[in-house]
């Protein structure tokens, strides 16, 4: 569907939704055990869109129970791989169906443009969940080397149940990326949707049961992090947690796996992603759209955001004219309407926080905007600042702010791009090939982009070095990594009678 419809047609598809509200716990729709709600808003608007199940411990036990017992009984872990196949095909096919439905709900769910979430959001998760649906039966087990009289078979079992804790910044693509491996290696998972954002995965969770794929399986658990996120994590029955959000949520992952039951845990994490522009990079219109797109897209809410911009002094001003030209071109606006490219941000809870970065402008320059507008929107803003030190080249911001970091060398770039806790995605765009290579192979990030901005795609992994990740990766055949576990076993050909062969 990459037919955009007219605002006047969004509008009409947002007045005739009917939003799920409930959790989705064993193939069915219900309230939280203790009957509590919580009010979730479109954040453009300020205005309530629905009560959401506010679910706490109990309510995940429950998931977890359900998650166990589809597991074991093996009506999704031992299906023949063909049969999970054609059961993921199905729920894609059926979000194509609903493509648009699911395009406003998110926007309206999460403040992002429709443009993005109809030409990006809901188009790529169906195709990341289409390619690990295709995956299932490609994959093949290993049998090792050993004696003649031994087989050594290495194989890949499911590692179980999985709690997958969803971010809000991405809801349906991140929740495709870990119910998409997850789903094809056979476990059972409890998703927990960040409570800004719980529309899409809920209608997710409803289509996949249409589609055949069992109750129990697919259970998404809606409330905060303290009340389900925090009660996933140390849950005894879960063998494994994805996460993906900021580093301090990360860590706590951790925590609750060592205090409990030493579950697997895979961390996404923050990011401070310098994007490099050497003196020699050709093409700087080109460049300044790569920039601009990396640094602005879906608001700069993105943990693979071009937010550092490390630029050679010589060509600077050259670079900076064309950027600022191209940035002007992004308009805030309502998001529902499909000419906008600047949406609301998240909640009034990140707007507060992006808008006091603004404040701290200090021995900055502001280049460009730096103003909010309506009380959840924020301007495309450039600063330029003296060096690396200063708090906006520190420290994640996840609005729509890109910080220019002037340097003097490839050496000094470097240096300064890698000056960061963070090490998730970093670019460079150069013309020289003997500065891209090296360049790409000093950087210390989990996806280095040349001449381009970007986070690769569905076939390639997905994660970061130092403390933007932590036990995996996420995409690519890697991804499957992360929801299966190996299990050797031997055969013994042996004979002991030492009869002949036969
Ligand atoms: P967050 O706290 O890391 O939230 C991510 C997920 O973890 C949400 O589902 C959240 O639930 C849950 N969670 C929160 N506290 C938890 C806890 N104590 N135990 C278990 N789960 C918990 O991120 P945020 O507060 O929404 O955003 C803060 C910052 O994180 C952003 O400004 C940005 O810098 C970064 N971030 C990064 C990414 C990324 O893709 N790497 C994505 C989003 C945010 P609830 O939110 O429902 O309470
Ligand atoms: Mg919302």
């Amino acid at each position: 569907m990459s037919d955009l419809l007219t605002r006047e047609e969004y509008e009409a598809i947002a007045a005739s939704l009917v939003l799920p509200c409930n959790a989705f716990i064993g193939g069915s729709f219900r309230p939280a055990a203790s009957g509590a709600t919580f009010a979730t808003v479109n954040p453009a608007t300020g205005v309530k869109l629905a009560e959401i199940a506010a679910c706490g411990a109990e309510d995940v036990d429950l998931a977890v129970a359900k998650a166990r017992e589809a597991f074991e009984d093996g009506r999704w872990s031992r299906l023949h791989p063909a049969e999970r196949k054609e059961a993921m095909l199905k729920l894609c096919r059926l979000m194509e169906r609903e493509a648009h439905e699911l395009a406003v709900m998110e926007s309206l769910d999460s403040g992002k443009t429709i443009y993005d979430c109809a030409t990006v959001d809901v188009p790529e998760t169906i195709h990341v969940l289409k390619w690990h649906a295709e995956l299932i039966d490609k994959i093949y087990d290993q049998v090792a080397p050993a004696s003649d009289d031994h087989i050594a078979m290495v194989l890949r079992e499911p590692v179980g149940v999985v709690g997958l804790v969803l971010p809000w910044n991405f809801p349906l693509l991140m929740l495709a990326w870990k119910i998409g491996p997850a789903l094809a290696a056979g476990c059972s998972v409890v998703v927990k949707p960040a409570a800004e954002t719980t529309l899409t995965a809920l209608r997710v969770a409803e289509l996949a049961h249409q589609a055949g794929i069992p109750a129990g399986v697919l259970n998404v658990v809606t409330g905060s992090g303290s009340a389900v996120g925090e009660p996933l994590g140390r849950h005894a029955d879960v063998d494994m947690v994805s996460f993906t959000g900021s580093t301090a949520t990360g860590r706590r992952f951790l925590h609750y796996s060592a205090d409990s039951n030493l579950k697997e845990v895979v961390l996404e994490l923050g990011g401070k992603n310098p994007c490099i522009v050497m003196d020699d990079a050709e093409h700087l219109d080109e460049v300044a759209r790569h920039v601009v797109n990396g640094a602005f897209w879906n608001m700069g809410e993105n943990c693979s955001a071009a937010s550092r911009l490390i630029v050679h002094r010589d060509i600077r001003d050259a670079l900076m004219e064309r950027i600022e030209a191209e940035a002007r071109q992004w308009n805030i606006g309502a998001p529902l309407d499909p000419s906008v490219r600047i949406g609301a941000l998240v909640s009034q809870a990140h707007f507060a926080k992006v808008a006091g970065y603004l404040e701290q402008v200090g021995e900055g320059r502001v280049l460009m905007g730096g103003r909010t507008v309506d009380g959840a929107f924020v301007e495309p803003t450039i600063v330029e600042v003296p060096d690396n030190a200063h708090p906006l080249a520190r420290e994640e911001i996840f609005g729509p702010v890109l910080t220019v970091i002037p340097v003097a060398s490839f050496e000094e770039a470097i240096a300064v791009a890698n000056d960061t806790e963070y090490g998730l995605a970093a670019s460079i765009f150069t013309a020289n090939a003997r500065r891209a290579i090296r360049g790409a192979r000093m950087l210390r990030a989990g996806t280095v982009t040349v001449n381009s901005f970007g986070e690769g795609d569905i076939s390639t992994p997905f994660g970061g070095y130092k403390q933007s990740g932590f036990g995996g990766r996420d995409n690519g055949i890697h991804a499957h990594d992360q929801y299966t576990q190996l299990k050797t076993i031997w055969l013994d050909l042996s004979d002991p009678s030492g009869s002949a062969i036969g």
